[in-house]
């Protein structure tokens, strides 16, 4: 029986929007020298998509199981995980920068798109349809798809997308969708960069 190792890193999820926590799976994510990776195996990647609710726990431990069986897949699967998460946080970072995402990215993203409509069905709801992932199929790669649906609702909402932001904690690199009423908010979180920007400032106003 797989049990769900309870000394996992508990992820920070200050994104607001799941294709962003999920681009801030790496520490330091604008730092050569300082980055370091969060996704370290498969069970990292099913306990960040428990702990983002993609999955409960039931179907964590579902995947877990299955990924026994197919280490090399689930190895396969997390680097592709990563890839998509890389392609994601690039495509963000230069059109925070207002350039043109590079077309690499583009088609890692387009080719996860793919994949997206591959497991989801219409199903029809009272005034309209909805779109769900198909149930049962446990493919290893499952949490994948809500990830991608994200990427594309803000892609293309040119509302949403005015609201994604890069923390100002240099070289933090996270991403964040900033819901403040006069878009703000400056920090992943208040407690972490927000802090250390404050305890900076006083000591340089002190010097
Ligand atoms: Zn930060």
């Amino acid at each position: 029986m797989t049990v769900i190792n309870k000394e996992v890193h508990k992820h920070e999820l200050v994104g607001g929007r799941l294709c962003l926590d999920f681009a801030n799976t790496v520490s330091w994510h604008d730092s050569s020298e300082k980055s370091r990776e969060l996704l370290t195996s498969y069970e990292r990647l099913v306990n960040w998509s428990l702990q983002a609710n993609i999955f409960n726990k039931q179907q964590s431990l579902l995947l877990l199981e299955k990924a026994k069986s197919q280490p090399a897949k689930a190895k396969e699967v997390l680097q592709q995980a990563i890839d998509l998460r890389e392609s994601i946080f690039r495509i963000f970072s230069l059109i925070l920068k207002h350039e043109t995402p590079a077309s690499k990215d583009l088609s890692t993203l387009n080719e996860a798109l793919g994949n997206v409509y591959r497991v989801m069905r219409l199903v029809p709801g009272e005034n309209k349809f909805s779109l769900e992932l198909l149930n049962g199929e446990e493919m290893l790669d499952e949490m994948l798809p809500p990830i991608v649906q994200s990427a594309i609702d803000i892609l293309t909402s040119e509302k949403e997308l005015r609201r994604v932001k890069k923390c100002e904690g240099d070289p933090c690199g996270w991403l964040f969708f900033d819901t403040s009423r006069n878009r703000s908010r400056r920090w992943c979180s208040m407690a972490d960069c927000g802090n250390r920007a404050k305890a900076k400032r006083f000591y340089h106003n002190k010097k």
